[in-house]
């Protein structure tokens, strides 16, 4: 989160403004990774764009979703972004804290439609450096907890079906393990994903933000990117 919120908003703005397609992990999946569905007609003639967070910060609650309610209310448009949350830091009723999300702000946030919740491990551990079982532990930890905090409000898969992998570290044992628990694996690369070039489903490419990227860049980016074709 070193990017400023008025810089944000200005970016979140001018894609809600120009009508994007704002896309969940399972829409990516479905429609450009596995292809088991035609793409909806209203989809048609949009471009399509992912928002991911990863690091279970507050302020993705705080300072993010009155922008999106705004947007929501002024564009008529919903932006969906996607959470990629490491449950083992999650502030808790005894160990509160104004760093890190509780549960209830990720219930919050889901139940208003804006969040997609997604895992990165359990602790943020460096999964390509730790032993089998330990990677095993994190990856099902992480899967088992975001359940729990978001049961009866989702339905077990539409939580925790897709990771991040912490630091975007991962190998060949990683992708192994990650695919018992996850239908699919986010790296943090600083690529922008050119689904042609996909190769493998647990190394999906994301696009690194940080102050070097003005909003303006960020939007010339986003108009660049490819039109759904009708
Ligand atoms: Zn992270």
């Amino acid at each position: 989160m070193s990017y400023t919120m008025q810089d944000l908003e200005k970016f979140l703005e001018y894609l809600a403004r120009n009508n994007y397609w704002f896309l969940s992990t399972q829409e990516l999946y479905d429609y450009f990774i596995d292809r088991n569905r035609d793409i909806p007609q209203e989809y048609l003639g949009k471009k399509p764009i992912m928002l991911s967070f990863d690091d279970s910060y507050k302020t993705v609650y705080t300072n993010i979703i009155p922008v999106l309610e705004r947007l929501e209310k002024e564009f008529k448009q919903k932006i969906k972004i996607v959470l990629f949350v490491n449950p083992g830091t999650l502030a808790k009723i005894h160990h509160p804290s104004t760093t890190y999300l509780s549960c209830e702000d990720l219930r919050a946030g889901f139940a208003k439609g804006f969040y997609d919740i997604q895992s990165h491990g359990e602790n943020h551990k460096d999964l390509a450096k730790i032993t089998v079982s330990e990677l095993n532990q994190e990856l099902a930890q992480a899967q088992i907890e975001l359940r729990e905090c978001l049961a009866g409000l989702a339905a077990p898969q539409e939580i925790a079906r897709h990771i991040a992998y912490p630091y975007g570290s991962m190998n060949h044992q990683v992708e192994t393990y990650a695919a018992k628990y996850y239908q699919s694996g986010y790296l943090y690369n600083s690529t922008i994903l050119r689904f042609r070039w996909l190769q493998d489903k647990y190394r999906i490419s994301r696009l690194t933000v940080n102050r070097a990227k003005s909003p303006e860049r960020l939007i010339q980016m986003a108009t660049r990117s490819f039109t759904i074709s009708k």
